[in-house]
């Protein structure tokens, strides 16, 4: 049974620019107290979709419910979904207490409510001390907290955020996004994230919609969206990925073996729906394949994929190799444990983890 309550619920919405379908009947159906992220290429329809639901564009078919009323005609101002921009948007004009004042002053709330709540904002943002800054006081992230009080401060516990974190520079990113990330947990808010930064994307959310040409490819948490991509683009673009054409010569309830040039590879059976000459693609993390040197495989008769490394870098908490398997495929491995002082050379052999291969159908592809 799904216990889960659904705050946002999105049925076959469309919306187009023109000729440009931007949205193409989208599905999606969002729980409440969750952190959801939209991810996905530029163009692909992400900040379209968050507008739609703020209100900011009305959809050319379908329907969007906020607990279960319908949202479409209602204006952007009357919604309880406040929407955060990339670039904040905060008063210039006004001091950190009165941007977050703001809607509520807006509102004609009592002045003694504007206090309590503001007062509670300032404090779960961590940012007493600083209400009588103004905005060009403040640091990108110091301004980034603002602009979620202000949002939160209307009391509708649910945020919607367009790349909220691209202004700051990379460790700052890194240490808003585990703060914001914590806030939503303490605080139990439904937060819609958009952006193209997979990282991003895996870390910070409880489940992710992966984009494409104005569809959903997949919607999972982020273990099955990086471990069990449904597509070639979603593993693509969710992370590196080898991709390794096979072919199904054998299986059984527990493993299916995949013939793959001179190799044969082992999948652990996982409900895939598979023929014998069946035409799949082995999606492996570089980070899942070990390597041995030649002389290691001789004395341990190790049985694996046989290549020749032609490329290394040393990347800091990694080596990692390109290695040519044939003609047509290299393969990319990620060493975080290099076991010899230099790089290896030459040829090598990959053995596989394979309870984290994950097989795709070629017509899925
Ligand atoms: P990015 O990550 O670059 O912000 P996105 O996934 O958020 O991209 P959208 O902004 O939703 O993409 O745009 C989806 C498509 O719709 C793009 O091809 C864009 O050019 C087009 N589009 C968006 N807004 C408009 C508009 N107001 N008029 C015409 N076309 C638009």
């Amino acid at each position: 049974m799904n216990t889960e309550e659904i705050i946002i619920k999105v049925e076959n919405l469309s919306k187009r620019f023109g000729n440009y379908l931007a949205i193409d009947h989208i599905s999606l159906d969002i729980p409440k107290g969750s952190f959801l992220t939209l991810l996905g290429p530029s163009g692909c329809g992400k900040t379209t979709l968050l507008r739609l639901i703020a209100g900011f564009y009305e959809p050319d078919g379908g329907t969007i419910y906020f607990e279960e009323k319908k949202l479409n005609d209602l204006p952007a101002y009357k919604r309880d979904t406040p929407l955060v921009f990339q670039e904040y948007a905060l008063f210039p004009h006004l001091n950190v207490y009165e941007n977050i004042a703001y809607g509520l002053k807006l509102k004609k709330t009592p002045k003694k409510e504007i206090q309590q709540r503001v007062g509670s904002m300032l404090k779960m943002f961590g940012l007493i001390g600083m209400e009588n800054r103004f905005p060009k006081e403040l640091s990108g992230g110091q301004q980034q907290r603002v602009a979620f009080a202000r949002a939160l401060v209307m009391g509708k516990n649910v945020l919607l955020m367009d790349e909220p974190l691209s202004n700051l520079d990379a460790k700052m990113r890194v240490e808003v996004r585990n703060e914001l990330r914590a806030l939503q947990q303490q605080f139990g808010f439904t937060a819609i994230f958009v952006t193209h930064d997979q990282d991003e994307a895996l870390s910070i959310s409880d489940r992710i919609a992966v984009f494409n040409k104005g569809r959903i490819c997949q919607v999972g948490t982020p273990a099955e969206i990086y471990f069990k991509p449904k597509t070639k683009f979603v593993a693509d673009f969710v992370g590196t990925a080898n991709f390794v054409e096979g072919v199904v010569i054998e299986f059984d309830d527990l493993f299916i073996k995949v013939k793959s040039n001179e190799s044969v590879i082992t999948v652990p059976q996982k409900d895939y729906d598979v023929k014998i000459g069946e035409e799949v693609i082995l999606v492996v993390r570089p980070e899942c394949i070990s390597i041995s040197r030649e002389d290691d495989i001789q004395r341990n008769q190790l049985d694996g994929v046989k290549g020749n490394i032609v490329k290394s870098s040393f990347l800091g908490r990694m080596i990692r190799y390109w290695v040519k398997v044939d003609d047509s495929m290299q393969w990319i491995v990620d060493d975080f444990n290099p076991k010899t002082a230099g790089h290896l050379e030459g040829q090598i052999t990959m053995t596989l983890d394979q309870s984290k291969v994950h097989l795709i159908k070629k017509e899925d592809e």
